[in-house]
């Protein structure tokens, strides 16, 4: 997966390389979709709801370009394979999932990954954030939203990042926008297509 997904789509940073290459990924996918947990595509997970493609859950991982002190807030749980790549990556991460079911699931996938004590899964709407817990290092969205939730660039420290995919519920770019004095530094990165974010600051359920 690493070398044929990660580095032919120009992955570079080697610590996201080496994130990517600890987090058992079959361990987050349905049983029944095991074979194909290396696959470069998005997996079902129920619910309507997919795991992310591994070359997406790396690049959002560079954009946010870590030192390892972040704490972080990660929205739209799944299945909790972001997450735990995250964890990999920063000191302290907090998981926001709408759906309840997929919210236990992922703590279950989570705790059987070796992940239990390093990541906190919380149910809610994550267009608000998690005011509980900010101000955050990075947020990492993995579901599309029409604009970029103002409640979670509030919740960004100073130089916080904030990557996201911004568009249509179809079609969407990834963006990353970097919190600033002057407000917020955008940087437009690849075409993509991610399930919506629904909630206040998303998209309305269907
Ligand atoms: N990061 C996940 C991919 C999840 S797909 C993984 O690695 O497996 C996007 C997830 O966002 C879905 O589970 C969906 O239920 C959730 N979601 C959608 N709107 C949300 C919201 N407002 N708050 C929290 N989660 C949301």
């Amino acid at each position: 997966m690493v070398e044929q997904q990660l580095l032919a789509r120009g992955i570079r940073d080697e610590r996201v390389l080496k994130a990517m290459g600890r987090v058992p990924r079959e361990l987050f996918v349905p049983e029944e979709s095991r074979e194909r947990a290396y696959d470069d595509a998005a997996l079902p997970i129920g619910s309507g709801q997919t795991i992310s493609q591994p070359a997406m859950v790396a690049l959002i991982c560079e954009l946010l370009d870590f030192q390892g002190d972040e704490r972080v807030l990660d929205v739209g749980t799944g299945s909790g394979y972001q997450a735990a790549v995250l964890a990999e990556l920063a000191a302290e991460v907090h998981t926001i999932e709408r759906r309840a079911e997929l919210a236990e699931q992922a703590r279950e996938n989570l705790a059987a990954a070796g992940y239990a004590d390093r990541v906190r899964v919380h149910v809610g709407d994550g267009t608000l954030g998690d005011p509980e817990h900010a101000p955050f290092g990075a947020i990492a969205v993995a579901a599309a939203a029409p604009e970029p939730p103002r409640s979670l660039y509030d919740q960004l420290e100073p130089g916080g990042r904030l990557v996201l995919p911004v568009g249509s519920r179809y079609d969407q770019l990834l963006e990353l926008f970097v919190r600033t004095p002057e407000g917020p530094a955008v940087i437009r990165s690849v075409a993509c297509r991610f399930v919506p974010l629904v909630g206040q600051e998303g998209f309305d359920a269907d």
